[in-house]
């Protein structure tokens, strides 16, 4: 009896009669012989088609199909030392399930360049392309990963609105919806809400779900929507706790990727490298001094910017490190939700970067209502707007700190892909809102 096969990976020589299904990749005409390479989500199998053996019907229809219609393909399995699964199938019967138009929008095998744009504009082509199809089944992995790491640890997860009166990173990087006649705001980061948790009794909680941001920047890693993966924990005693919390999941996760991913990497044709333990904590003004070093003039405050930590990336890889913290900011180059440390122009923040790009920012939070209002005062933030907040501290909040991880971000730069669209199946930015 035929088996119906969705992966044709797993057929064998012995198999007898299979069905599998898929898409075709490519037909070989020989003259006396015909190949039709059959691709499915796991990978291809060959069926052959020896003109004397097969029905003329049959061979006349299935070898003239155009490249990526859709069949389910019924026949004898029979050893092959030709094809790398060290089989083929001599096809007895098929069914045309969908026929493909010509020409293909982009090509699927061929050995061109494609442009980033056009690969999105056909993605459910470009997602044919086993390599591209790699980092989405990586990425799902990450996910299940950072789920057990973070449930290991004893942190809950939890989903906060995504709809909004106000937003946490400030009001320049807001997309304003209508909500029923008044404004309201997507989600930047889950910030606020994972802070006011904080002095429920969740002690630990965790997120990962989209956030958005009115970001007008054109860059390989901003986009206006990602995945964000938020911790917040209570009870820490510094920020160093946050630190060594996230080298610990990040073990497991990186770990996990290289163990259970080792199919996904080797359809990219990568390997991951665990980073080193643990990450050396830089201070912003060992970054300025490394940047201003490889060129640039930033001044004591500047942001690092793309170029300076692309500089502080380089200089770290020469040592050895792929991940790095950077710690020591000046308080007033980060949110009013973080701690400032007393006598110091600096704050209880860190960015955590990964070969020379910033995939995490974290801290300490300020969990003392009155020091609280006077920093929002002094950002000129007006308090009544974040009255739902600002209760949850009035009324015993622990001391707790926390990360925000951009999980594209993360995985482009294991996998050293040059743009964070790679990882998102339908990036939005300034300039794509479709498909
Ligand atoms: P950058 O300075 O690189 O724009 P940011 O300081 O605005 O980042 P945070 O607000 O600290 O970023 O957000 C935490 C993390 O979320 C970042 O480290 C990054 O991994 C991710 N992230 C933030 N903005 C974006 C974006 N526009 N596109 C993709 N990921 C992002």
């Amino acid at each position: 009896m035929a088996v119906n096969n969705r992966d044709s990976s797993t057929v064998k020589a012995g198999d007898g009669t299979v069905t599998v299904s898929g898409w075709i990749q490519e037909t070989r005409n020989l003259g006396g012989i015909s190949f039709v390479i059959l691709r499915d989500r796991h990978g291809t199998i060959q069926l052959t088609l020896p003109k004397k053996k097969v029905d003329p019907e049959l061979f006349a229809s299935l070898t003239t199909l155009s490249r990526e219609s859709v069949v389910t393909v019924t026949g004898e399995v029979k050893e092959s030392n030709q094809t790398d699964l060290g089989v083929e199938i001599i096809p007895s019967s098929f069914t045309l399930e969908s026929e493909a138009a010509v020409p293909l929008p982009m090509g699927v095998v061929d050995k061109v360049n494609v442009e980033m744009d056009t690969r999105l504009n056909n993605r459910f082509m470009d997602l044919r392309k086993p390599e591209v199809r790699a980092v989405f089944e990586l990425k799902s992995l990450m996910v299940r990963l950072i789920t057990e790491a973070m449930e290991d640890r004893d942190f809950v997860q939890v989903n906060t609105p995504k709809i909004g009166a106000s937003g946490a990173e400030g009001g320049a990087t807001l997309f304003k919806v209508d909500y029923f006649g008044k404004p309201a705001y997507l989600a930047q980061s889950p910030q606020l809400y994972k802070q006011i948790l904080m002095s429920s009794g969740l002690d630990r909680v965790f997120e990962m779900a989209p956030a958005f941001r009115a970001e007008n920047s054109n860059t390989n890693r901003h986009v206006t929507e990602f995945i964000s993966f938020d911790g917040e924990m209570s009870w820490i005693e510094s920020m160093e706790d946050v630190m060594s919390m996230i080298e610990d999941v990040m073990d497991s996760v990186i770990t996990g990727l290289k163990e259970r991913g080792a199919k996904w990497l080797k359809a990219m044709d990568k390997d991951i490298s665990i980073p080193k333990r643990p990450y050396p904590r830089l201070t912003y003004s060992d970054c300025l001094e490394m940047a201003n070093a490889g060129g640039l003039s930033l001044k004591d405050g500047d942001d690092l910017g793309i170029e300076g930590e692309k500089i502080v990336g380089e200089v770290m890889s020469q040592k050895g490190y792929d991940m790095y913290f950077i710690t020591e900011y000046p308080e007033e180059a980060k949110p009013f939700y973080i701690m400032e440390k007393d006598g110091t122009p600096y704050c209880y923040s860190f960015d955590l970067d990964c070969k020379g790009q910033e995939i995490s920012s974290g801290g300490q939070r300020e969990h003392r209502y009155d020091r609280l209002t006077a920093r929002m005062q002094r950002f000129d933030l007006d308090t009544e707007d974040f009255a739902f907040y600002l209760d949850a501290f009035r009324y015993g909040m622990p001391p707790h700190g926390g990360w925000g991880i951009g999980i594209e971000r993360l995985l482009v730069k294991l996998l050293d892909l040059p743009n964070v669209r790679e990882a998102i199946l339908f990036p939005r930015d300034p300039s794509r809102l479709s498909p």
